[in-house]
């Protein structure tokens, strides 16, 4: 019988206390971004910070069960995120004395046509001039290093070893627990209702549990976000589209090892999950809302693709599978930064899709705005601004 949802809440230590009339940063939604931010804040010594999560922290779209990272993207913003992040999940086991599944298979993209090589190969010596070890691979050195590939169907690949996947929840459940123990107050089944931004200015946030003077909001509230920033006055364009997961059964002889491996032409991909493979693919049909149940309407179109890219993936069993949310901005690119027209009110939030691997380094980019110091990059091409046609474009294309 397959089971339809993966439990990866997270449970934190102590009881939401109660809510404090007043605080100096009020953190809007307790996703990776949320703890991660708050984590970040106290850390540098910002005191009296409030997270507001309306259900359990990690019970968005950070509950995904493994979460891919990686530095291997086209934009130059989008690369120093990633690399950032990376070096943080590398340290982030003695940091915080916990085990977050880090493993560093590598990221393999799949090639199948000219267009898809031209950019892959552009994207490659992007990465490598900022410091990264990403390299090109013929179809036949792809298929070394991932045996389900089929090489008749490439034309290439790009490898990246130090990418990987680790598990969100843990990540989570680590930020929130260390922000705590920093003074953060972390209120759950706390649902935010209003914001008070009259005069142009952050002046409250109202819950369901009762108000909180502050005067300044960060929203982190991933796929919801919208609404959050429509209490304030601040635009900030995101449509959610459900996406889903596969995990096969465990296996007594596991699956080969095999890295994080996207096919460009369709994005099916695949990775291992413990003795099992993790299987998806994004749904061309999945109309855009708010819907987080588990279904199977994207299968067919991952066993399609599987018997083209990797055949022996395709018409797998499967065990168990999960339904989350992509946040997709306009350009697939997040929105950090703060309103030009609301003062007070700062975002994090439009992920895309990639907000696990860049969670680490947005905390950091987002106390560092918060503070007025200069950070490790400049957050400015990520304003939501640019959707207002005040900033150029991003760069990038990926839209996995
Ligand atoms: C199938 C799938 C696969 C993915 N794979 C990857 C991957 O491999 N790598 C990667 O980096 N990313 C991946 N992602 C994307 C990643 O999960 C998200 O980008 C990331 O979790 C976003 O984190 P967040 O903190 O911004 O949002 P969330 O985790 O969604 O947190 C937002 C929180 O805000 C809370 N909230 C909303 N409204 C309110 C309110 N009114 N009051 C209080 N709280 C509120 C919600 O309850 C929620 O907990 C994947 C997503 C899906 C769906």
């Amino acid at each position: 019988m397959h089971r339809n949802h993966v439990d990866n809440v997270v449970p934190l230590k102590a009881p939401a206390g109660a809510l404090p009339a007043a605080a100096q940063v009020v953190i809007l939604g307790g996703g990776i971004m949320g703890t991660s931010i708050a984590y970040h804040l106290a850390e540098a010594g910002v005191r009296n910070v409030v997270l507001i999560e309306r259900n359990s922290l990690g019970s968005g779209s950070s509950a995904k069960p493994l979460g891919g990272v990686r530095a291997t993207f086209s934009d130059p913003g989008n690369i120093k995120l990633g690399h950032r992040s990376l070096e943080a999940f590398e340290r982030f086991g003695e940091k915080f004395r916990t085990d977050i599944g880090l493993h560093q298979v590598g990221y393999l993209f799949l090639c199948r046509n000219e267009a898809e090589v031209l950019q892959v190969e552009d994207s490659t010596h992007i990465q490598n001039r900022l410091g990264g070890s990403s390299r090109m691979l013929t179809p036949e050195e792809a298929q070394e290093i991932n045996p389900f590939l089929e090489p008749k169907a490439l034309l290439a690949a790009s490898y990246s070893p130090r990418d990987g996947f680790a598990q969100p929840s843990k990540v989570v459940k680590a930020y929130a627990e260390a922000a705590q123990e920093l003074g953060v107050t972390i209120c759950q089944d706390t649902e935010v209702l209003d914001i008070d931004a009259s005069g142009d200015a952050v002046q409250a946030v109202h819950t369901n549990r009762g108000s909180i003077r502050t005067s300044t909001v960060i929203c982190a509230a991933g796929a919801w976000s919208t609404r959050l920033g429509a209490m304030a006055g601040v635009h900030l364009p995101i449509q959610a589209v459900r996406r889903q997961i596969g995990m096969t059964p465990q296996l007594s002889t596991p699956f080969p090892t095999v890295p994080f491996t996207l096919d460009l032409s369709t994005t099916l991909y695949f990775h291992n999950y413990l003795n099992g493979m993790l299987l998806g693919i994004s749904n061309q049909d999945q109309e855009p809302g708010f819907c987080r149940e588990f279904d199977y309407q994207w299968l067919p179109a991952f066993n399609r693709a599987a018997e083209v890219v990797a055949p022996a993936l395709a018409h797998q069993e499967l065990d168990v599978g999960w339904a989350g949310l992509y946040e997709n901005t306009p350009d697939h690119n997040a929105m950090i930064g703060s309103s030009d027209t609301v003062h007070g009110f700062m975002y994090a939030t439009g992920f895309s899709g990639h907000g696990f691997l860049q969670g680490p380094a947005v905390g950091e980019l987002v106390r560092d705005m918060y503070l007025g110091r200069e950070s490790f990059m400049d957050p400015e091409p990520f304003s939501a601004a640019r959707f207002a046609g005040e900033l150029s474009p991003l760069r990038e294309v990926h839209i996995i």
